[in-house]
């Protein structure tokens, strides 16, 4: 069986950077200018002295003091650059606002229904100004939680940055969360505020922001006031002394605001993971080392330039959205796109269209787009123009082979390296990740990002090489979250107790002979199927390699002989029919590329799989749906309609 996994998961082609693109990329000229001769030296020296690397550019940020110390380790508490006196609002915006690139755009924001609108570097500072003043001016202060519940417009990053600017912490929630969903965050982080909106357009419908939030605020005993801006101008129920409106709010407020001279390991905000395996984990981020992992990796992994035009597609509501549409990218002083709609509305074409529309250089997204368009076919990135693409990126769930490939050729035009960047809400950077320089296997994260040392062990805590094992990092690095809010102890429990001072990353992964990893998927996603570990991430790549298939999830069902079979749920290409025959051939598909043994005992069809609201599929869900049992919190679901699908396949 294992030949047949290596054949399927072993990806032996090596796709290689254009010559040009790497002979520019800001990594090989910062290694020219250190006389660094290739990727390995650049290794070698960042394990002999990761302090060095960091050190250099933390540098490259401002620092109302700077530090002495940079990296204190004692596991499994770090602290980066502790005794310097720092704010990530000064680097990601006052310089910037008072610099050269004072008038350079930093959003270009559209709707779904077609409105744009553009900020400059100067049109935020003044904004996130006002806001701050007026936030100071109801009482948030230094360390105060602020919850955000609002859509990918302008005014989320603004609220991001005015409370981050007067020390305050923002706890920003997902918009297409329920209410339930917010209430037991916002309850968690014990915010004093909420900063939301009337309402905003998806698929053409119009969701009522503030209606939903209305369900939940009077159980949430700690908030004080409820901020509304006014998107759409719909017609909102405001509770006196409470609600009032964004524009009220900010109506004569200064255009200067000091910001906080703050320490390096001040909390910048709390996040909530996906929720993926379970009740989500407040997790916590601090200001100095954060700026400093996310500002390197837009350099090194992005290769970010004062000309690109940078779209990261996920939602500001999850971490990739933090570090790269927010903070990352404005620390290093570029343009994003700020897109505020479904990718597929009105028609298949939107992403592609705004990419020609603007001229985007640098893609990221997730392989469940690229999956979704897959379905939709190369019509449709086909008419139009995406030449202006140099690098692309992916993030949030292994990316089948398949997909990498189909997205390297219709997206990138075969000229644009894919950037599969592995990490979490708790890393707060990318961990495992090419850079632009490297060679790539379609379907492998490459290697750890500089001075950061990964492995793969078995449960005894030895390294495996060529085989599964619990995916570990060995090493600090500066973005990483400093604890769980209020839950220090499942914030031990969970990363640190498996082994000692190694944190646990909860993800299974492979390392191949040429050391790239293989990111097989969740602990709690492998099966155990007469004896044989096997991944549903495995199992699902070979139901997606077969032409008719677009996207399945795999599940375990407790079975008495075997200890677990195999259920697959499967989504057809467009116009293919769902026949029994066609159970078979995928039966029989799964067979040969795998073995017998990975060969689901039950296949359903849907037209919908139920996901987290950054697009990852919940098996957790579909596994109680498949063995009857209660499904438990359903609160991180984005399409909750997928439940039902289900119990229709079964
Ligand atoms: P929870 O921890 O609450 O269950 P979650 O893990 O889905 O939720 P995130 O922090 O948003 O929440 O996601 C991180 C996880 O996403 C990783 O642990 C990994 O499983 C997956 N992931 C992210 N990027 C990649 C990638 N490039 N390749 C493979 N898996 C990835
Ligand atoms: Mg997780």
């Amino acid at each position: 069986m294992s030949d047949h996994l290596d054949a399927l998961l072993h990806e032996k082609r090596i796709f290689y950077p254009p010559e040009e693109l790497v002979k520019e990329s800001n990594i090989r000229k910062w290694m020219d200018e250190r006389n660094i001769k290739g990727y390995s030296e650049l290794i070698k020296r960042c394990e002999e002295d990761p302090e060095w690397f960091w050190d250099e550019l933390a540098q490259e940020l401002d620092w109302f003091e700077p530090y002495t110390k940079i990296l204190e380790w004692n596991p499994p508490y770090a602290k980066w650059f502790a005794d310097g006196k720092f704010n990530i609002v000064h680097n990601a915006l006052d310089r910037h606002a008072k610099g050269w690139r004072k008038n350079k755009i930093a959003y270009i924001w559209e709707g779904e229904d077609g409105r744009r609108r553009k900020l400059t570097y100067f049109d935020l500072y003044r904004e996130v100004n006002r806001l701050a003043n007026a936030l100071k001016g109801l009482g948030v202060r230094k360390g105060d939680r602020v919850s955000i519940y609002l859509p990918m417009i302008p005014e989320l990053p603004i609220a991001m940055l005015a409370c981050a600017k007067i020390g305050a912490i923002h706890s920003v929630v997902f918009s297409g969360f329920w209410a339930k969903a917010f209430k037991e965050r916002a309850i968690d982080a014990g915010s004093k505020i909420v900063i939301t909106a009337d309402a905003f357009h998806r698929r053409g419908k119009l969701i009522k922001l503030k209606d939903t939030l209305d369900t939940v605020i009077d159980d949430i005993p700690t908030i004080e006031k409820v901020i509304v801006v006014e998107h759409l101008k719909t017609e909102v129920d405001m509770k006196e002394g409470r609600d009032v409106f964004w524009d009220d709010l900010l109506k004569g407020q200064e255009k200067e605001c000091e910001t906080e001279i703050l320490g390096a390991e001040d909390t910048l905000f709390i996040l909530y993971t996906s929720g993926t395996t379970g009740k989500p984990k407040g997790v916590v981020h601090t200001h100095g080392g954060y700026a400093v992992g996310t500002y390197t990796t837009m350099k090194f992994v992005f290769d970010i330039r004062d000309d690109d035009i940078y779209w990261c597609t996920a939602d500001i509501g999850w971490i990739t959205g933090h570090s790269y549409v927010v903070y990352g990218p404005l620390i290093a002083g570029a343009t994003s796109i700020l897109y505020d709609g479904a990718p597929d509305y009105p028609d298949p074409g939107r992403l592609w269209k705004m990419i020609e529309d603007y001229g985007v250089t640098i893609f990221y997204t997730a392989p469940t787009l690229v999956r979704m368009f897959m379905k939709y076919g190369e019509k449709w990135p086909q008419d139009h123009d995406l030449s202006s693409l140099r690098l692309l990126g992916s993030v949030g769930e292994p990316i089948n082979p398949e997909a990498w490939m189909w997205y390297y050729e219709n997206i990138g035009g075969r000229r644009c390296p894919i950037m599969d960047t592995w990490w979490q809400t708790e890393t707060g950077m990318h961990i495992i990740t090419p850079l632009p320089i490297s060679p790539l296997k379609p379907g492998s994260a490459y290697k750890p990002f500089p001075t950061i040392k990964a492995d793969v062990l078995d449960d005894d805590g030895n390294s495996l090489r060529g085989e599964g094992g619990h995916l570990v990092i060995k090493t600090p690095w500066p973005a990483m979250f400093r604890t769980l809010y209020k839950d220090e102890k499942r914030y031990i429990e969970s990363y640190w107790s498996k082994f000692p001072n190694i944190y646990l990353t909860g993800d299974v992964g492979r390392i191949d002979e040429d050391g790239y990893f293989w990111i097989q998927g969740r602990e709690d996603d492998i099966l155990n199927v007469a004896g044989h570990r096997i991944s549903t991430a495995e199992v699902e790549s070979a139901l997606v390699s077969h032409p008719l298939v677009v996207e399945a999830a795999v599940v375990g069902k407790p079975d008495i002989l075997k200890g677990e079979e195999i259920a697959a749920f499967v989504i057809l290409k467009e116009d293919v029919k769902p026949t029994q025959h066609l159970k078979g051939v995928l039966r029989e598909h799964v067979r040969k590329e795998i073995g017998p043994i990975a060969t689901p005992s039950y296949i359903g069809f849907v037209d919908d799989l139920p996901k987290t609201r950054s697009g990852k599929i919940m098996r957790r869900i579909i596994k109680a749906k498949l063995i009857g049992e209660d499904v438990g919190d359903t609160s991180t679901l984005a399409n909750p309609e997928a439940v039902d699908e289900l119990e229709k396949a079964l």
